[in-house]
């Protein structure tokens, strides 16, 4: 059902509670398109981002009052809890759930799901290479029935001839695996539990070896599929907690940690050991509502995410005072652009304290990059022009600054380098625009991440995504 009903009805609404109209009336071209010199559009730029359909209504969001314990902005801890939302954590912490895997409700909902099902064969008969150079074509041809340049012409025109540089690697990124026991309709790896490419020892190691060379790093973000399923998963926090004490470790999904591995066999000790090597959770929950969250991300979801935010809470995680960080991240369930951060976050911290007893740090929002899957049920729809539009017209000059690509390294499951997690979805690796080139860097022919320093950003159309209001990376 998530993958053809997620987005169907653009009656569905941000998590925020606010509306967005449906996309296609919402994206009035202006006037600078329709005489088809698409860069006049942007000579009277206007105020960014516009949040595309979005439509925030910040007059008539208001908070409901905070309760007698208090909301601060750090959330209350578990002591600090009311009676009544100390009552709703027990109610929402599903102890039954431990050790239930949700991989044969997700393997149903793929068989049930005609779009899937589709995908599926495409993929058989056209394999994944012709299916990625098919989107990448998909995304010009829109951009150009747009009149609007490619975006590594883009991007040096809006700023003053300057284009976007590497920076030194601050963020060393690993993608150990595609296995997930989800199947998310919008997920830009495409991961579900019929994916079994994984990260192996020899791999892994390597990855190791280059963190202890490289000493510009400052995070290790490890990621999937969902990571703590993967074989490598736990020698790679040890060993790199034991080499590089002061690391911030980050555990995510592209979407970041999925929540529900927490109830997964074998997982029973899983926040136990996160919580021992100090690893930083960043957790997707896409909506406070259960009906956003499993329309997204599948049957069943939401309970479990609760749960286990809940389990993470009991450990210490994302309490006040605690150095055990648990973040939130919010992607649009369709194709607009995310509602302002700030604002999000205090809906999301009074939601989910009130109905849930569930306290958490911070609350980051994302665009939805049009690759992959989602890429692929915005073209079905008719709508990927739509989308591109939305993006370019928030081009944000001010997020090409700290886009991801700038100070991250990706390396994929088999130990190829990218520049960020969606080139490498696209199969482009660092230093070449030749999608899926055999002949590319990878961590078994490089020392150190100073080496990538000269290598050029391969930025293509997929880019707008990561410049669009907020930016996305
Ligand atoms: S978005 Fe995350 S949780 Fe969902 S299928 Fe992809 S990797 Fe798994
Ligand atoms: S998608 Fe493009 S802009 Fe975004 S991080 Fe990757 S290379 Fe940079």
């Amino acid at each position: 059902m998530r993958w053809s009903a997620m987005y169907t009805a653009m009656s569905l609404r941000t998590c925020s509670g606010l509306h967005p109209a449906p996309l296609r009336s919402s994206l009035r071209r202006p006037p600078q398109f329709a005489s088809g010199a698409a860069l006049r559009l942007f000579s009277s730029p206007p105020s960014l981002p516009d949040y595309g359909s979005t439509s925030v209504e910040v007059d008539s969001h208001r908070l409901s009052k905070p309760s007698k314990a208090g909301l601060s902005k750090a959330g209350l801890s578990k002591a600090g809890l009311s009676k009544p939302q100390a009552a709703k954590a027990a109610k929402f912490r599903r102890k039954d759930l431990d050790g239930k895997s949700l991989i044969s409700d997700t393997l149903v909902d793929m068989d049930n799901d005609e779009t899937f099902q589709d995908t599926l064969a495409r993929l058989k008969r056209d394999g994944a290479k012709r299916m990625t150079l098919e989107e990448k074509k998909n995304r010009r041809r829109a951009l150009d029935a747009l009149g609007v340049q490619p975006f590594s012409a883009f991007v040096p025109e809006r700023n003053a001839g300057k284009a976007v540089a590497r920076k030194a690697t601050q963020v060393f990124q690993l993608n150990i695996g595609l296995y997930c026991n989800q199947a998310c309709g919008h997920c830009h790896v495409e991961s579900s539990p019929r994916r079994k490419e994984m990260m192996d020892r020899a791999t892994a190691d390597r990855c190791l070896q280059i963190l202890a060379s490289s000493p510009e790093v400052t995070t290790l973000d490890i990621t999937g599929g969902a990571p703590e399923m993967q074989a490598e998963f736990r020698h790679i926090v040890r060993e790199a907690r034991r080499l590089r004490p002061d690391l911030d470790i980050i555990v995510s999904t592209p979407d970041r940690c999925n929540l529900t591995v927490v109830h997964e066999p074998g997982q029973e000790d899983l926040i136990a050991f996160l919580k021992e090597h100090k690893v930083h959770v960043i957790a997707s929950l896409p909506c406070y509502s259960a009906k956003n969250v499993n329309q997204q991300r599948g049957s069943g979801v939401f309970d479990r995410s609760v749960s286990a935010l809940l389990a993470l809470n009991e450990q210490g995680f994302g309490q006040p005072g605690s150095d055990l960080t648990l973040d939130l991240v919010y992607n649009p369930l369709g194709a607009f652009l995310p509602p302002p951060q700030e604002m999000l976050e205090d809906k999301y911290k009074e939601e989910l304290l009130e109905e849930f007893g569930v306290v958490f740090n911070n609350l980051y929002t994302m665009t939805n990059m049009p690759v992959k899957r989602f890429a692929d049920f915005l073209h079905r729809r008719g709508e990927l022009q739509e989308y591109m539009e939305l993006l370019v017209r928030n081009f944000n000059l001010d997020t090409t600054e700290s886009l991801m690509c700038t100070n991250t390294v990706s390396v994929g499951w088999d130990g190829k380098i990218y520049d960020c997690d969606f080139n490498q979805q696209l199969g482009v690796a660092v230093g070449s625009d030749d999608a899926f080139s055999d002949d590319s860097k990878s961590v078994h022919n490089i020392e150190a991440l100073k080496e990538l320093f000269p290598e050029k950003i391969a930025f293509d159309n997929h880019c707008y995504g990561c410049t669009a209001g907020m930016g996305s990376s």
